[in-house]
């Protein structure tokens, strides 16, 4: 790679990076992607977990399925890749849990109308939503977003779930950034119109799980190298940049950083410390997942969604189950996972599998005594995009040094299909080493 004029090394293994090759591979252009563990994917990995006797088994690491748009970047993606999917659940019963008590989600039309908490005239102005004008959206918070288009009723009493389910944080303390279709939507005439004019997205389940994703991008790229740490970033006199690894040395005409923000604010710290302190200033959400199987309760076959109201859940964000015939979990097993903490407390009683048991069963009294529990800790999960997020990205693209590109969630936002948008299009707008 060293004397190429056209080459470049993207750091980072992740789907971020994997997209990055993916779409900036070229006749002609040299591309090296280094991936500091032993595996691609980054939080998109399907891992092996055998049954209690041994039986084939899998969990995911992050993602148990993707939201695929009809025409998007991820469905491109899919068919370029030519990887099968099937339609994935929950199919079966999914609830809010608030007052103590299981709901139907408020995801649903009829969810909505019989959601607790909301009186006549708060579910009229739900109603009202697509007669509400379109906001400028600038430093505004989830929070406030939703106030205005389906009112206070709504963000104060099932906004909180429905976020903590997707985001592990407080709609209060995320900006439109995180959750960037909602401002597409908006512009499309409302939540509402907006969702009929671009169809709803399919759930999908790739064959193999969500790491076959990873898995297709680097067999076709095959310039992926696995346990491989960038450990510095070097300026040289010529304007290309020399990356140090361990033992590894490279050079190339230009750097794709699709890290870690913390990770890539230390690799910046020397050569653009303002950059660096930006990207450092950044909230991370530390995440706890518990995986357990146990015997199939009747009536939750093809799986379920719990979202807890999150000042019910002390911690306990909710949990989501596998359809009996998914091919990741284990024949005649109920496959669950659940989630604590993220921007929340969490109570001490939740670092246990015991007490996260407790506080599943009091939503889920049903739940049988596991089989098999297996905690997969997720620090530093996901980047915490606050209100005026936009603003810091625009500064942080301002004060990177010419040759070094950052992409990844903190950039486009945390969901695949987001990363997807993203960095297709950022790649399309061209980078020149
Ligand atoms: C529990 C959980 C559930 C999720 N659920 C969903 C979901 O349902 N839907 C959805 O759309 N998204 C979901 N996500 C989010 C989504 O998985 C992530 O936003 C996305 O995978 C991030 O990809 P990335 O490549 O940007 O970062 P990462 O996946 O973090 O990849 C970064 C990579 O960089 C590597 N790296 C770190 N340091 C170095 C170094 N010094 N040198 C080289 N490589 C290095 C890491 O090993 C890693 O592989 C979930 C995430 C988690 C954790």
């Amino acid at each position: 790679m060293n004397a190429n004029k056209n080459s470049l090394l993207i750091l980072g293994g992740g789907l971020s990076g994997l997209l990055a090759a993916w779409h900036l591979r070229r006749p002609g252009r040299e591309i090296e992607v280094w991936e500091a563990s032993a595996a691609v994917g980054g939080w998109a990995q399907t891992l092996s977990w055998p049954g209690p006797q041994g039986e084939p088994g899998f969990l995911e690491r992050g993602p148990q399925s993707l939201r695929v748009a009809r025409g998007g970047a991820l469905d491109r993606l899919l068919r370029d890749l030519d990887i099968a999917t099937r339609p994935a659940g929950p199919k079966g019963p999914r609830w809010l849990g608030k007052g103590g008590v299981r709901h139907p989600s408020p995801a649903t039309l009829a969810g909505l109308l019989r959601a607790p908490g909301l009186g006549l005239g708060e579910q009229l102005r739900m109603l009202a939503e697509p007669f509400i004008p379109m906001g400028t959206g600038a430093g505004e918070s989830l929070h406030a977003f939703f106030a205005r288009r389906l009112g206070e009723g709504f963000a104060r009493e099932l906004l909180p779930a429905l976020v903590a389910g997707v985001l592990a944080a407080p709609p209060e303390r995320l900006g439109l950034e995180a959750w960037p279709p909602l401002k597409r939507l908006e512009a499309r005439g409302g939540l509402l119109i907006g969702s009929l004019r671009s169809g709803a997205p399919r759930t999908l389940l790739p064959a193999g799980g969500t790491g076959a994703l990873a898995l297709g991008l680097a067999t076709r790229l095959g310039c992926v190298f696995t346990d491989r740490p960038a450990r510095a970033l070097e300026a040289l006199p010529d304007g290309r940049w020399r990356i140090h690894g361990d033992g590894p040395i490279r050079e190339a005409d230009a750097v794709v950083l699709a890290l870690p923000a913390r990770v890539v604010a230390d690799l910046l710290r020397p050569v653009a410390p303002e950059a660096a302190a930006l990207l450092h200033a950044i909230p991370r959400l530390d995440l706890r997942v518990w995986h357990s199987r146990h015997a199939m309760v009747q009536g939750w076959e093809r799986g379920f969604g719990l979202l807890i109201h999150p000042p019910e859940g002390r911690g306990l964000l909710g949990a989501v189950s596998l359809a009996a015939d998914d091919p990741r979990g284990v024949p005649g097993l109920l496959q669950l996972r659940a989630y604590v903490g993220g921007a929340y407390p969490a109570d001490p009683a939740l670092d246990a599998w015991p007490g996260v048991l407790q506080a599943l069963r009091r939503w889920l009294p049903e739940l049988p005594d596991p089989l098999q529990v297996r905690e997969e800790a997720c620090p530093e999960a996901f980047p915490l995009l606050g209100p005026g997020h936009g603003a810091r990205v625009d500064r942080l693209l301002e004060a990177l040094p010419s040759g070094l590109h950052w992409i990844g969630a903190a950039r486009f936002g945390p969901g695949l299909p987001d990363l997807a948008e993203g960095i297709e299009a950022w790649a399309q707008g061209g980078i020149e080493g």
